[in-house]
């Protein structure tokens, strides 16, 4: 009793194996009454979460301070704002989203008195898992789409997060449908049970690892999946780059949420000629930033577990006789969950596993490499595909022939993260860093059922087309 006792203490709110399926029939009897699909509720649904996000904004703040020691500024240019604006987007654009369209009709098809459409309907009961790196935005940005799109959903937020999770558990009930949205807390015991449910999309949000795993449970009953998974996203800096801005913005992207971002930049390939220069640009940038003490600068967060802190030190301890520390690598507190920014030095033939895992923290490889385009296009392609893939240059040429060359989920050129801001573009990866997108309509149409539809009027019924085909019919044809 003892034992149960401390697990419950441990894992207090994490769903019970056993409510699963009860919560899975429920939630399907909802789906299948229809309630989700007026636009009604759905408009009503998004109206909820647009007032839940407003009216505890200092809840926000304070888990997101807690978990991962955002400020408040950070808080709302990495999550909320952009939970906002999507809600923005799709509480103004539901509407038409859920028209259907028209679309042409061919000739043989007797134009005119045939109308094709492409419908939208939605696909039931999704599940959405979601990581700790940035514990809102990655559960309620897919959860906008989801609704949108008048589906019920669960939402299972990541157990590492545990102050955002167990307020999404909070708040969702209170503010939507809980008819139709369930927010489930839990670790691997229990992802794993609800992987085992039948569902009709699954969004994975995570490493690629665990993709695999969703992938493979989402197998069992053929349901469709999106995988947003990571990897090692590279960026380029040609030697004709606006070193000052190349500089700022892979730092900001780089130390953002210390380099705990899908799309930072991973490492760095730069041509040797300026290579001096630009680590010169970082290191003066570095501080401007964050202040010559990070540890003390409130836009300056924290790594997730002391599990994950280890394993940064790992990647700069196992190989330190192949790397070269430019900046910092040195100040780290595992009490306070604090690294500081770094940079290494490392050749073109470094194996190790700081450049064969994603780095997922505030350490930026940098290689430099003559031929800069050609190698840096070999070096990309002789590994996974990568989410985002930045170039800075000043020559066109340059980065057409660079992102040209190179699969990426998507792409920056003299920028780097700030793609993902923007909802008209679509956010996803493509091979190893996953499949499908969302944002503003795209996530609708993640969440949708794409149907045809063809209506016919009655007036002509040309014989034509049916059999016996005749020579004299086909010679018509
Ligand atoms: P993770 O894969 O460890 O965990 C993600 C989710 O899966 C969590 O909710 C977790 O509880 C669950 N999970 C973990 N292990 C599981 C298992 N064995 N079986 C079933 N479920 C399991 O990822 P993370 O550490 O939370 O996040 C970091 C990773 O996510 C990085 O690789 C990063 O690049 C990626 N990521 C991708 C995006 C994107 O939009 N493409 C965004 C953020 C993070």
């Amino acid at each position: 009793l003892a034992m149960e006792a401390a697990i419950e203490q441990e894992r207090p709110r994490y769903i019970r194996l056993e409510r699963i399926p009860q919560i899975m029939d429920s939630l399907r009897q909802a789906f299948q009454s229809g309630i989700t699909r007026p636009l009604e509720w759905r408009l009503g649904q998004l109206r909820q979460m647009k007032q839940m996000m407003d009216e505890n904004m200092d809840k926000w703040n304070r888990a997101l301070m807690a978990d991962l020691h955002k400020s408040a500024p950070n808080a709302f240019l990495q999550e909320i704002g952009l939970i906002l604006t999507d809600l923005k987007e799709a509480i103004a654009s539901v509407k038409s989203w859920m028209s259907p369209t028209t679309v042409a009709t061919p000739v043989a098809q007797v134009k005119g008195i045939t109308t094709s459409r492409v419908h939208t309907e939605p696909l039931g009961l999704v599940l959405i898992i979601s990581p700790w790196n940035y514990p809102l935005s990655l559960a309620l940005q897919p959860l906008v789409g989801a609704i949108a799109a008048g589906n019920c959903a669960v939402l299972k937020p990541s157990e590492l997060s545990p102050n955002c999770s167990s307020l999404l558990a909070d708040l969702v009930p209170r503010y939507l449908d809980a008819r139709c949205v369930a927010v489930a807390e839990g670790a691997v015991p229990e992802t794993t049970a609800l992987l085992e449910q039948r569902w009709d999309h699954i969004f994975f949000t995570g490493s690629t690892d665990v993709g695999r795993v969703v992938y493979q449970a989402a197998a069992r009953y053929l349901t469709p999946v999106t995988l947003e998974l990571g990897g090692k996203s590279p960026c380029i800096v040609a030697a004709d780059a606006d070193l000052k801005i190349a500089a700022r913005r892979i730092a900001s992207g780089k130390f953002m949420n210390v380099g705990q971002t899908c799309v930072a930049p991973d490492y760095v390939l730069v041509d040797p000629s300026i290579e001096a220069a630009l680590v010169q640009a970082l290191k003066e940038v570095i501080p401007q930033f964050y202040s010559p003490y990070p540890k003390n600068c409130s836009d300056y967060g924290r790594i997730i577990s002391a599990r994950h802190l280890q394993r940064l030190q790992a990647l700069l301890a196992e190989d330190a006789h192949e790397l070269t520390l430019l900046h910092g690598g040195v100040a780290v507190d595992l009490d306070d969950l604090y690294m500081e920014p770094t940079l290494v030095k490392c050749s073109p033939q470094f194996q190790g596993r700081l450049m064969r895992e994603e780095i997922f923290g505030p350490i930026l490889p940098i290689i430099a490499l003559p031929n800069l385009v050609e190698e840096s296009i070999k070096f990309i392609n002789a590994r996974p595909k990568p989410l985002s893939l930045y170039v800075y240059t000043n020559a066109h040429a340059t980065a057409e022939r660079i992102t040209g060359a190179c699969s990426s989920g998507g792409f920056c050129i003299n920028e780097c993260v700030l793609h993902l801001q923007n909802s008209a573009l679509p956010f996803g990866g493509v091979g190893a860093s996953g499949m499908g997108m969302y944002h503003g309509k795209y996530s609708y149409d993640c969440f949708s059922h794409h149907r045809a539809g063809l209506d016919k009027a009655k007036i002509f019924d040309v014989d034509l087309r049916y059999p016996p085909y005749t020579d004299a019919k086909m010679a018509k044809l």
